[in-house]
């Protein structure tokens, strides 16, 4: 019989940066191994974002918002109901669409967060894979939640006891969990991330086999699943795929990589602290001052992203001598760099990977959704970072800031640390290297796909 290859990919991200960054490059991975894939945003992300790939092409479908996106709808409840309909209806237009090309699409990579991509995919007849964005530690807490073999609420004394998982703390839940009734619709989106995946044909997870072991093996009982990270570009790992310099689609606008890497380029190495909280999270007022002051008391220089809508929360002069606050930056670019010696991080997951990916050691301030159990496993499975403390009214005092920074820069948990991070990046580019564990299961992915 007459082999077919699959030459067309489909993936459908949830439109968030995070979700985006590593559903482009796990296609630049396909694409490395002589697959065709196709990205497809919203219409609203694609007006706001300059592709510049000759590898990835970009398509579009409809969230039901194509002027402004989430913020025009009512509710999240509203924008995830919107994004069903009008998503299942043009997905299937654009799949229909190319039924006839030269590269008809036959597997589609749908966000996990979209359980409803699967079935469009299917209806049309082509293979569905699911995509985690997140670990698999956060995800077989929302599995066990699904199942109902987490009851909520938890109690906040007594640890949880899941299967392939440290004991938990009430703290180190998800933050749906963590405060309990806390945005309704983002947590029922992500127990629906269960409602079909036993349907699904694959089941691809943003994280390597070393990194969580345990709770993959366990996880891999109830349903094939395939580690297949980190999704992070080549150039800052194996250094294999060549092709174009197509890392990012830039929601935001970006501080030139020459205006980052000039400011870095003079700083000693280790020196620097790089602070990030991603792109969704909101600091309060009297957490941006906190944080400035504990910056600029910890003395070290510091590079520091302060997206555009939250620069009226800084103090005046937060830059000082020895900082550099800018809008949004190359941050795989950034973390590469030498000088940089700790991230101070919001524990989101796609920082999470890349901090361990590239070596670089973390004070862990995570804010909600799967920020804090990252930030126990940054703590305490990994050991690469430190978790900051909390006050009872929620806030994190500058003190706290200022000695966690230079515990990790300077003290002597911060060289343990250090060699962790080290021991981890080299076995985060070893799993994406020939023959290493996410290369085998990419490997594995294509392969069959391959239809006969
Ligand atoms: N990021 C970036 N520039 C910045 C800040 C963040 O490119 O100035 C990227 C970062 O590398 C990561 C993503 O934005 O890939 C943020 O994803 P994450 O899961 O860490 O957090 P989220 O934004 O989803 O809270």
């Amino acid at each position: 019989m007459e082999k077919k290859s699959c030459s067309h990919v489909l993936l459908v991200p949830y439109p968030t940066q995070g979700h985006i960054n590593p559903m482009l490059q796990f296609s630049r991975r396909l694409a490395s191994k002589g697959i065709k894939t196709t990205l497809a945003v919203t219409n609203f992300i694609s007006t706001t974002i300059k592709p510049q790939s000759s590898t990835v092409q970009i398509a579009t479908i409809s969230d039901g918002f194509d002027q402004g996106g989430f913020t025009e709808a009512q509710s999240t409840h509203d924008y995830l109901a919107r994004f069903e309909s009008a998503g299942s209806k043009t997905l299937a237009d654009l799949i229909t669409k190319h039924k006839n090309s030269p590269h008809p699409i036959d597997c589609v990579v749908y966000d996990s967060f979209l359980p409803w991509a699967l079935d469009v995919a299917h209806q049309l007849g082509l293979v569905g894979a699911a995509f985690f964005t997140q670990n698999c530690a956060v995800n077989y807490i929302y599995y066990n939640v699904h199942h109902g073999l987490l009851t909520l609420p938890i109690s906040p004394s007594v640890p949880s006891s899941i299967a392939g998982l440290p004991l938990l703390e009430l703290r180190d839940m998800p933050g749906f969990i963590y405060v309990s009734g806390s945005y309704p619709a983002y947590f029922e989106m992500v127990l629906l991330q269960f409602s079909n995946t036993e349907k699904a044909d694959f089941v691809l997870v943003n994280t390597f086999y070393e990194l969580e072991q345990e709770v993959v093996d366990t996880m891999s009982k109830v349903g094939p699943l395939l580690t297949i990270g980190p999704t992070i570009p080549s150039a800052y790992l194996d250094k294999r795929i060549e092709d174009d310099a197509f890392y990012g689609l830039d929601l935001f606008k970006l501080e030139s990589s020459a205006a980052t890497a000039k400011w870095l380029s003079n700083k000693p190495p280790g020196s620097v602290v790089y602070v990030s909280f991603g792109s969704l999270s909101n600091l309060s007022i009297q957490q941006m001052e906190e944080m400035a002051w504990g910056l600029k008391n910890s003395g070290f220089y510091f590079l520091w992203v302060v997206r555009d809508t939250e620069k009226a929360k800084i103090p005046a002069d937060a830059e000082g001598e020895k900082g550099f606050i800018v809008g949004w930056c190359p941050q795989m670019e950034v973390l590469s760099n030498a000088a940089v010696g700790c991230f101070f991080t919001h524990c989101g997951w796609n920082s999470t990977i890349e901090a361990l990916s590239l070596g670089v050691p973390m004070v862990a301030m995570p804010q909600w959704t799967d920020q804090p159990t990252d930030a126990k496993f940054v703590e305490d499975v990994w050991k690469v970072g430190i978790r900051v403390r909390v006050e009872e009214d929620g806030i994190v005092r500058r003190e706290e800031i200022e000695s966690c920074i230079r515990e990790v820069v300077e003290g002597e948990r911060g060289k343990e640390l250090k060699e962790n991070a080290k021991k981890w990046k080299e076995l985060s580019v070893k799993a994406v290297c020939e023959g290493g564990s996410s290369d085998k299961n990419i490997d594995d992915f294509v392969s069959r796909l391959i239809k006969t």
